[in-house]
C-alpha cells in the first residue's frame, strides 16, 4: 500500500509518500509560505538514495489546494514522478497536534471528525485549522482514497487523572477541558517502540523514560508500552527548555507582564512560544549556534545550556520516580540524535540512579539506534532516531486494514 502523510500547517504543507510494502520513501518535500508573495516548494523523489531528485520551485500559491496541485503535479510527472497515476495513492494519512479527549485513537475521516476537530480549535488554536485545511483539500482532491487522522495527543490518553489534571477549579476541567493532553505522542510511540524491539523485550513489559530534544521537546514516562505523564500539557508550552518556548514556569508571570508591562494575553502568548526558551535567554534557538556561541565563550549561551540540562535532568528523575523500574532512557529527535553534549548533560550526575553513560559510545558518529550506556550501567541508555511520517503511515495503514475497527 502507498500512504501519503500529510502535516497541513496554517501556512505550510509537509508530505512524504511511502510504500508501505517496503517502508520506503518515494518521495518527500514541503510547501512553504502559502498565501504569501511568493512560496516555496522543495520536492525530493527517493530521497536518501542514489537516485535522489531534488526540485525546488518559487512561486506564489494562493492556498493550500494550489499547493497540493503542484505537489501532485511532481509526484505523477512523466519523467521525475514517483507514481505512474495517482489511482497509485491508496490511503492518507493526516498528523493532527491536537486531538483532545475526544480521539483516543488514529481513525477514518469522515464529517464527523472534521466537526470535531472544528469544535476542538480552542485547545488546539494553532495547529488545527491548519490541519482542516489539509483535509479539505485532501478530501476534495482524492474523493475516493481513504483518509486516516492520526494524532499527537492519543498516546497520552493513557494517563491517570492525577498525571493529567490541574490543580485548578474542577469546573474548569468539566466545561472547557482544561487539562495536559500532551504531544509529541507520535514520535513517542514510535520510537518506544523501537527501543522496546532493540532490547529484545515487549513494549507490555517496558518501561522507558523517552526523551524527545527538537525544537520543541518533550519527555514521556513509557510504563508497559504506555504513557503515563509527560512533559507537555494543555498546550506544547509546558515542561522542557525548548528553541522558543519556556516550558514550565510560574503562571503568576502572566499577570505580572500585564501589569508592569501592559503586555496583552496574545503577547504574552507570543513572547513565551516565540521569544523565550534558549531564544529567550541567549538570542539563538538553534543548538548547533548554541555550541558555537559557547565555544566562543558566550556566558548567556552557556547558561541556556545549562539550564536546558538541569531541567532535563529534573525531569528524568521525576520520571524515575513515576516509574520505579525503568529499563532505558531513550533519547531522540534532531538534539537527542545528534547532540552528545546534550545528551551528557541531561544524565550528569543520575550514575548513583543507575544512570551511566559511556562517554565513547555517547560520542561516536552513528546513526541508527544504539547502545550508549556503560555496560555496567543498570539503566541503558539509547539513542533511537525518530520517524514520524513511518509511525502516521504505520498507523493508517493498520486502520484501514481488513478487519480494523475504523
Ligand atoms: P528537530 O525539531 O527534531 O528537527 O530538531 C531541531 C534541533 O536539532 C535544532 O535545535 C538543531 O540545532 C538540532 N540539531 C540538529 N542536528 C544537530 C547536531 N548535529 N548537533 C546538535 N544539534 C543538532
Amino acid at each position: 500500500m502507498n500512504v501519503l502523510v500529510i502535516n497541513s500547517g496554517s501556512s505550510s504543507i509537509k508530505y512524504q509518500l511511502l510504500d508501505m510494502r517496503t517502508e520506503t520513501v518515494l518521495c518527500s518535500g514541503a510547501v512553504e509560505r502559502i498565501g504569501e508573495e511568493t512560496g516555496v516548494l522543495t520536492h525530493k523523489a527517493a530521497p536518501g538514495t542514489e537516485r535522489e531528485e531534488k526540485v525546488t520551485l518559487s512561486q506564489p500559491i494562493a492556498d493550500h489546494e494550489a499547493g497540493m496541485h503542484l505537489v501532485i503535479d511532481l509526484i505523477v510527472h512523466p519523467e521525475r514522478g514517483v507514481v505512474k497515476s495517482l489511482d497509485e495513492i491508496e490511503a492518507i494519512g493526516h498528523r493532527i497536534v491536537q486531538g483532545g479527549d475526544i480521539f483516543n485513537a488514529s481513525c477514518v475521516v469522515d464529517d464527523r471528525v472534521v466537526d470535531e476537530l472544528t469544535k476542538l480549535i480552542p485547545l488546539g488554536p494553532v495547529h488545527n485549522p491548519g490541519h482542516l485545511a489539509g483535509i479539505r483539500v485532501a478530501r476534495h482532491l482524492f474523493p475516493k482514497v481513504p483518509q486516516v487522522t492520526v494524532f499527537d495527543t492519543v498516546f497520552h490518553q493513557t494517563m491517570p487523572p492525577r498525571a493529567y489534571m490541574y490543580a485548578l477549579p474542577y469546573e474548569l476541567y468539566e466545561e472547557l477541558k482544561v487539562r495536559r493532553y500532551g504531544f509529541h505522542g507520535t514520535s513517542h510511540s514510535y520510537v518506544s517502540k523501537e527501543a522496546a524491539r532493540f532490547l529484545g523485550k515487549a513494549p507490555e513489559e517496558t518501561n522507558l523514560i523517552t526523551v524527545h530534544l527538537g525544537n520543541g521537546s518533550s519527555m514521556c514516562a513509557v510504563q508497559g508500552g504506555k504513557s503515563v505523564d509527560t512533559s507537555m500539557g494543555l498546550t506544547p508550552l509546558e515542561g522542557l527548555i525548548m528553541g522558543t518556548r519556556c516550558g514550565d514556569a510560574d503562571l503568576a508571570i502572566y499577570p505580572l507582564l500585564g501589569a508592569e508591562k501592559g503586555l496583552s494575553i496574545a503577547e504574552i502568548n507570543e513572547l513565551t512560544n516565540k521569544q523565550s526558551g534558549f531564544k529567550g535567554i541567549c538570542g539563538k534557538n538553534d543548538m548547533r549556534d548554541i555550541h558555537e556561541a559557547v565555544a566562543q565563550g558566550d556566558a548567556r549561551a552557556r547558561l541556556a545550556l545549562d539550564m536546558f540540562g538541569y531541567r532535563n535532568r529534573k525531569y528524568i528523575g521525576s520520571y524515575l520516580a513515576v516509574l520505579g523500574r525503568v529499563d532505558a532512557i531513550v533519547f531522540t529527535a534532531g538534539i537527542g540524535e545528534n547532540d552528545p553534549v546534550a545528551r551528557e548533560l541531561s544524565c550528569r550526575g543520575l550514575e548513583h540512579l543507575g544512570i551511566k553513560l559511556d562517554p565513547e559510545r555517547n560520542l561516536a558518529p552513528e546513526r541508527g539506534a544504539r547502545d550508549i550506556s556503560a555496560p555496567q550501567s543498570p539503566v541503558r541508555v539509547l539513542v533511537v532516531p525518530t520517524n514520524e511520517e513511518l509511525e502516521i503511515a504505520r498507523q493508517t495503514a493498520e486502520v484501514l486494514a481488513p478487519g480494523a475497527k475504523g
